[in-house]
């Protein structure tokens, strides 16, 4: 009895990454425990909006009306991600896109129920229109996969999502915003997100392994910050070498382009 409750409890704290034969992507097992309904998923992810959107001096959202010209460029990305087709719950979620006007943050995130949100600072470092999208495909994937209820009932508990869902606890919603752009993802939900951003992208026409680039830019640079792209695991390097044997098993577009007037355009957008 006593050895079968450990092998529970030992396969609810680990995160299995198989390979699926048919698609070629890794897709973590949900051994974790994710009690939410995709309306929770939803319903949490406007309650963490409405935070953000509460807290200007930790998160300066850039004024939309103001600035229509950077909307659209972001919308047209995350659009084109977003009707790829692979995109599971693309129906069900809200996808609205949010930036936020700090141009010392390279990241980007993305809440329960789709609410995304790209900082200044990685379109910035960014070179190419592909490697923005190849960052907010593996975002999505994060919402999409569902990653971070999982993630955010294995840190937070289930007892205290849930009261902040049904109830009214403004003092945890607080801690629960301010933490959400540090919350570590599983290896798996790594991996897993990385390889749908490869998924996603390879039905659009922008390089599919744009993912990739980020992390080569900030390796050449010898950076060391860890934003929530940037995980501390896997492996940056590692991952470099898997998103592009994902891309190779797809034959997909990976040529990178010489110039992007587009994404020039985006950036020349924004303040
Ligand atoms: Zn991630």
């Amino acid at each position: 009895m006593r050895s079968s409750i450990l092998v529970f409890v030992v396969l609810l704290t680990l995160c299995s990454c198989k390979k699926s034969n048919e698609e070629g992507a890794a897709t973590c097992t949900p051994l974790n425990l994710n009690l939410f309904s995709l309306q929770k998923d939803i319903d949490l992810g406007a309650k963490v909006a409405a935070e953000i959107a509460n807290d200007p001096t930790t998160y300066p959202l850039l004024d939309e009306s103001a600035y229509p010209g950077a909307y659209g460029h972001i919308r047209r990305i995350t659009n084109k991600i977003l009707t790829s087709g692979n995109v599971k719950h693309q129906g069900d979620f809200v996808w609205q896109v949010k930036i936020i006007q700090d141009d010392n943050t390279l990241n980007a995130f993305c809440t329960p129920g789709g609410y995304i949100y790209v900082y200044t600072g990685i379109i910035k470092y960014l070179d190419a229109e592909d490697d923005l999208a190849g960052v907010l495909g593996h975002e999505i994937a994060h919402a999409d996969q569902r990653h971070t209820t999982e993630t955010m009932t294995r840190e937070y508990g289930i007892g205290t999502l849930l009261q902040i869902v049904l109830g009214n606890d403004p003092n945890t919603l607080v801690l629960l915003a301010k933490g959400l752009t540090d919350l570590k993802y599983s290896r798996c939900h790594e991996s897993e997100a990385d390889d749908y951003s490869v998924r996603y992208l390879a039905n659009t026409n922008y390089r599919c392994n744009g993912a990739a680039s980020f992390f080569e830019k900030i390796q050449a640079a010898g950076g060391s910050s860890t934003p929530e792209f940037l995980s501390t695991h896997p492996d940056p390097g590692n991952r470099v070498q898997n998103i592009n044997a994902i891309a190779d098993s797809k034959s997909c577009n990976k040529t990178v382009p010489a110039s992007d007037a587009n994404y020039a355009a985006f950036k020349a957008s924004l303040p």
